[in-house]
């Protein structure tokens, strides 16, 4: 065969070379251990938690002095989406995570563009020409109903799937069979020649893994598709090798086509990248773990957890916590210290399914919104509420006071309360506050019920005096308790429930539904305080029967 001439005949009109290529993409002129790593994301507009996982590249690229890019994979035309570069983007500004070169809202910034693969197509023939010239690739003129057939053969004769051997037709065919196809018009896809043994077993560098060992490739894989468009694997080899990147930092899914990959590399004489194969989100499905469903799954789109409102920082901390195994033993250390103080280390990251747990993550928010100010918390909301729930941003401006004072209630001392772990759990938990959206939710304790109920809130609101300091108040209470027939100590009520209307906590219960419409609610003196005498007083009169 002459290479030459089949490679002029399929693409005539690349005349650059490799070389051409390595001029222009040199080296990057970095640190020794400067890490250069990127993510790659598909503009399908479902930015998913995977991306920020993988983002965690941005942590090693800063930490060494390196360089973190932006590459758009668009190679997948129909299932590109409108607004899916700015979501990306967006999403991982939201995150603190930012790109030093790569695509940009309005373009891209970088020496090593362009960064949307489409842009890319002149790069990627000349590689495949390169690789034509040297014997290494042919064009396939198999239809997918040829293929559709090779695959059932495969399947009934329990053999391998893939192209290669005898399955590999178009692979030693003559250049007159070639030309004619093409004077038909045929489409062709162009195939990589693998000269790879199935018996051969190649050590392979995996930065979390360790040593893997992957079998040779041994099928005659697509390079380049029949719109001159590479897949996945072909774009991957060339982008990574002249965008210089040293790290791909990926889903584990990509396993099972690594050998491709170093195959590529290794035929093409370029340095592989140190490959990062990060580990699967799983989440438990009844009693059996599974991956997580872009299908059935909300919380695998970053965008639930903006909706939700769980802190950036508090998701950082889930991931990390997920993400290396040491992280949380430095977190409980420092617990006040941002999680970017951190150093983060490929060696410590876990290397199977990694557990997504939503409950963790919202025990994780909550721990670390219980240790913020209320400043920080009133700011946080009202961030959130002016996009995700406008009617309570306009509440919190109106009543500032009362919404600084409500998120300030249970803050600060050994134990804080941790009441929620985002900001919508948050709009609900302070929905008492507000008298706009004050309801009783709770039924009335069955022991302070009936006629007992007016007695109680009657001779509370007697009693209730605003100057009083919390210690006051409670004696008050525990007074009012013992004179309408309650016992002040619960457990004296237990044991002799006969002697008694009920316990303390009854009555409490009572003027806690009163005022809050919950059982279960903070302090009571001090949420009275924050809504102020007037409407304390509102309330527990409203409460009364009849
Ligand atoms: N476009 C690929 C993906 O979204 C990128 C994988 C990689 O990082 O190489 O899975």
């Amino acid at each position: 065969m002459d290479y030459q001439a089949l490679a002029d005949l399929l693409f005539p009109e690349i005349t650059g070379t490799i070389g051409d290529y390595e001029a222009k993409y040199p080296p990057r002129n970095l640190p020794e251990g400067a890490v250069v790593t990127r993510i790659a994301p598909s503009p399908t507009g479902f930015v998913h938690l995977g991306n920020l996982y993988n983002a965690i590249g941005e942590r090693l690229a800063h930490q060494t002095g390196g360089v973190f890019y932006l590459r758009i994979e668009d190679t997948d035309q129909k299932r590109e989406v409108e607004g899916a570069v700015e979501a990306v983007i967006d999403a991982m500004n939201f995150y603190g995570v930012h790109f030093d070169e790569g695509v940009t809202k309005d373009g891209e910034s970088g020496a090593y563009g362009p960064y949307r693969q489409r842009q890319r197509k002149t790069l990627y023939q000349t590689v495949a020409k390169a690789l034509l010239l040297r014997g290494l690739a042919y064009p396939c003129f198999c239809t997918e109903e040829d293929l559709a057939k090779m695959h059932e053969e495969q399947e009934a004769a329990k053999e391998n799937y893939g192209y290669y051997g005898k399955y590999a037709i178009w692979r030693d065919r003559p250049m007159e069979d070639i030309k004619a196809e093409l004077q038909k018009g045929t489409e062709w896809v162009l195939r990589f020649r693998s000269e790879g043994d199935p018996a051969n077993m190649i050590p392979v560098q995996d930065g979390i893994r360790g040593e893997l060992k992957v079998q040779e490739n041994y099928t005659d894989f697509v390079l380049l598709k029949s719109d001159g468009i590479p897949t996945y694997h072909f774009a991957h080899v060339c982008d990574d090798h002249f965008m210089r990147t040293t790290h791909v930092i990926r889903d584990e899914s990509w396993l099972a086509t690594l050998p491709i990959h170093v195959q590529l590399f290794d035929t093409l004489g370029w340095q592989r990248p140190v490959y990062c194969h990060t580990a699967t989100l799983m989440k438990m499905d009844g009693s059996s773990k599974r991956k997580l469903s872009k299908r059935k799954d909300p919380e695998l789109a970053l965008s639930y957890y903006s909706e939700a409102g769980v802190p950036q920082e508090a998701t950082w901390l889930y991931l990390l916590t997920v993400l290396n195994s040491n992280f949380e033993e430095w977190h409980m250390a420092n617990p006040d210290a941002d999680s970017r103080a951190f150093t983060f280390s490929l060696e410590k990251m876990s290397t199977s399914g990694s557990l997504f747990d939503l409950e963790k993550l919202d025990n994780i928010a909550k721990e670390y919104l219980s240790r913020q100010s209320a400043d920080f918390v009133y700011d946080g909301l009202l961030t959130w509420a002016k996009t995700y729930d406008t009617a309570l941003a306009e509440r919190m401006q109106q009543k500032e006071a009362l919404y600084r004072g409500a998120v300030a209630v249970g803050r600060g001392g050994e134990k804080p309360r941790k009441d929620y772990g985002s900001w919508s759990a948050a709009a609900k938990f302070l929905s008492f506050y507000d008298a706009d959206t004050f309801e009783i939710t709770d039924a009335c304790p069955e022991n302070a019920d009936g006629d007992k109920r007016n007695a109680i809130l009657d001779g509370y609101l007697e009693t209730l005096d605003f100057a009083d300091t919390q210690e006051e108040w409670f004696a008050k209470v525990k007074t009012l308790t013992e004179s309408l027939g309650y016992a002040v100590q619960p457990k004296k009520y237990k044991k002799n429930p006969e002697l008694y209307c009920g316990s303390i906590v009854d009555v409490t219960n009572l003027l806690r539904v009163a005022v809050t419409g919950r059982q279960n609610a903070p302090d009571l003196w001090e949420i009275s305080h924050v809504l102020g005498e007037a409407e304390t007083r509102r309330r527990l009169k409203d409460y009364r029967n009849g």
